[in-house]
């Protein structure tokens, strides 16, 4: 939960010097849907000026089986969009496109990890979707009851959801990498009556066996009634006798038409839990008419999507970046969506390159830590590949190091793609801030303007705005529509974590800076903020200078009280593969942080490591090397650790 406990003043002292400009280049811009930054200004300006009717216009893109009576009703912190409207997003996703005129256009392009592929059109997906509606409702299953889904990404997984949301039941999906217990917590805090998954999947070479975790975890989810296997790889499962059935033979039965539900717009769509950076995940709802408008409306504007773009995010439908930039934004816009199975590692460290150059991937959207992990493989894998068909580049989940930003622009994008970083969250449901790439220019580590219709500020505790160039909390002062409505049976929580800290305004958790150019700088979590000497440091930027260091490839700064400073800086560090450890590199790299940022920011305490502790999403998982400072041990929730080693060797170092 967001909290300012750290000190009572929130303003963050801001050390990072970044003055590198791009401006949009020209040959993007002469195509782009925005193509000045006075055009979006002028848009930007007048969708704050009136939201309700700048969102009302983006709305009358979709399909509505009803239109709305009232755009907003809004009553902090219950907000309902778009009152009174029928739509179906299953529809605006699947039907519009096949019954109109890209029935045939490839609508999910798959790549398996062992390296099958399978093309989907808008038709095809229209007969799955309607079909595996039919076997949900054949099982008994209901508008509103809530469905697990615990998959691959395969394109099963996009056809599971898009039915259930056809049929207006609540999906609930479960990341594929994460161990019997977290589908324990997830599936009895949703009452799951439900789960979806599959024999096996592909990772890295090796069979993630998910029929074997399901049962596992089942032995303890009394609501479970009904188990639906997708078989991909053929290998061997237990069907459990009245549980457990086939996928294929259900379908083989089922009726080929099921019309979509005309459903409420703020009947629930999906519930789905944060990845567990700053503790235990909480299980957001989001609903149906004002996500549908949200999520079509960035990825229309944000992608800046193209009738011929063939788009690739590389996240998991198990995060929200996969339910709304794999599956619902993109095909709302009927965009070619590209699902890939497996690792980027495998069989070699160049395998998202040779996919982009493959299917000819126009626009690319991954992770920062994604490309840290690209960057310390070494640039001889990407130098392999063409690359020439991508126009287009983002990031999502954390903050992107300025020198990662660079790599990224120089050795994937050639200098030719502009790169969106999206700032939003779970709980906000579509991208909030990000350049609009045809527009904005864009400056290395930020996020830059504010998506159309949306208000965010940065300001101290009591709510007052802090001037450019100051850090403080990030706040939205507006509702907007694909906001989280709350937290799944637990209101008091929804409240108190987002709505009592700044009083009129949602709080996202995370700290700020806004420039003078108005652009955003994450700085951070809250949570994390270092108090150095009295002055409060964002973590991004320490870990910056750190990472800008040529024998560094990836740092986490915590800090561990200190009798003289308060806080003193404790960094892990991780290098790039052909470097080793020593004393003399610790004191290089305080020096370098001490010349690039200044003496204040100097690390205390570096910890060379293997690797940093992470979520199954790749998020760097501060609070547990805080505690591990400080303490010497940890005890707070690591059930979305990815990988339990880490702890302990880190453990092992400090001896
Ligand atoms: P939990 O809330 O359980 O701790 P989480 O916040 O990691 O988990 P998500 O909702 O997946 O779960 O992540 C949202 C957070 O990710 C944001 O609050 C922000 O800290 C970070 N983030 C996402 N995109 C960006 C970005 N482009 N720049 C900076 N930070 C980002
Ligand atoms: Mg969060």
């Amino acid at each position: 939960m967001p909290s300012t406990t750290t000190s009572p003043d929130p303003n963050l002292d801001s050390v990072l010097r970044e003055n590198r400009v791009f401006p949009p280049p020209a040959e993007f811009a002469a195509k782009a849907r925005i193509k000045s930054l006075t055009e979006y200004e002028e848009r930007y300006r007048k969708s704050v000026a009136d939201p309700e009717n700048f969102w009302a216009e983006a709305a009358r893109e979709l399909h509505w089986f009803e239109p709305w009576e009232k755009v907003l009703d809004w009553n902090l912190p219950w907000a309902k969009w778009f009152v009174g409207g029928k739509i179906n997003l299953s529809y605006n996703c699947v039907d519009r496109h096949a019954l109109g005129d890209k029935r045939d256009k490839v609508a999910i392009l798959w790549e398996g990890e062992p390296g099958e592929v399978r093309k989907l059109t808008f038709g095809d997906l229209h007969a799955e979707v309607q079909r595996f509606a039919n076997v949900l409702k054949g099982l008994g299953i209901k508008k509103g009851d809530r469905i697990a889904v615990y998959m691959g990404m395969t394109p099963e997984l996009a056809i599971a959801i898009l039915a259930c949301a056809r049929i207006g039941a609540v999906h609930s999906v479960i990341f594929g990498g994460f161990a019997a217990h977290a589908i324990v917590d997830r599936v009895n805090d949703a009452e799951c009556v439900a789960i979806l998954t599959q024999d096996t999947s592909y990772r890295r070479g090796c069979e993630v066996k998910l029929k074997a975790t399901v049962d596992e975890a089942l032995l303890q989810c009394p609501t479970v009634k009904d188990v639906v296997v997708y078989k991909r790889s053929g290998l061997p499962v237990n069907m459990k006798a009245g549980r457990d059935q086939w996928w294929h033979e259900l379908m083989a039965k089922a009726e080929p038409e099921c019309p979509a539900e005309a459903l409420d717009s703020e009947d629930p769509l999906y519930i789905l839990y944060t990845s567990g950076t700053t503790g235990k995940p909480k299980g957001l709802v989001h609903t149906t008419g004002g996500y549908s408008v949200q999520t079509y409306l960035t990825s229309k504007y944000i992608f800046d999507l193209q009738a011929d773009d063939v788009y690739w995010c590389s996240a998991d439908i198990g995060w929200v970046t996969g339910h709304s930039y794999v599956v619902y934004g993109i095909l709302q816009n009927g965009v070619t969506t590209l699902m890939y199975e497996g690792a980027p590692n495998f069989p070699e460290m160049d395998r998202f390159w040779r996919v982009i150059d493959a299917h000819k991937v126009t626009i690319f959207y991954t992770a920062p830590t994604a490309i840290r992990a690209f960057i310390k493989w070494g640039d001889h894998f990407p130098e392999k590949h063409k690359l020439d068909s991508l126009r287009l580049l983002g990031t999502v989940g954390e903050p992107i190091n300025p020198e990662a930003w660079m790599w990224y622009r120089d050795k994937i994008g050639k200098g030719r793609c502009p790169i969106v970083d999206t700032w939003w969250q779970t709980e906000t449901g579509a991208i909030m801030i990000a350049p609009v790439p045809g527009a904005v220019p864009t400056k290395p580590g930020s996020a830059t303007r504010p998506f159309f219709g949306i208000v965010p500020e940065v300001v101290t505790k009591e709510g007052t705005p802090v001037p450019a160039g100051h850090g403080g909390l990030l706040v939205i002062r507006q509702p907007w529509p694909s906001m989280a409505r709350t937290i799944f049976k637990d209101p008091d929580r929804y409240r108190s974590s987002y709505w009592s800290e700044i009083p009129g305004s949602y709080f996202t958790g995370d700290g700020a800076r806004i420039d003078e150019d108005g652009c955003f700088w994450l700085m951070g979590r809250v949570d994390d903020v270092l108090n150095v000497s009295g002055h409060r440091l964002g973590t991004m930027e320490v870990e910056s200078a750190l990472v800008a260091h040529p024998k560094v490839a990836e740092a986490a700064v915590v800090g561990r009280p200190d009798d003289l400073k308060g806080q003193a800086i404790a960094a892990f560090v991780t290098l790039e593969s052909e470097y080793q450890p020593s004393k003399e590199l610790k004191d290089e790299l305080r020096a370098w942080v001490a010349k690039e940022i200044g003496a204040l920011a100097r690390p205390d305490d570096i910890r060379f490591t293997e690797q940093l502790p992470k979520t199954r999403s790749g998020k760097i998982m501060r609070r547990l090397l805080r505690e591990l400072a400080t303490n010497g041990e940890i005890k707070g929730d690591t059930t979305t650790l990815e990988d339990f080693n880490v702890i302990a060797k880190l453990r092992e170092q400090d001896e």
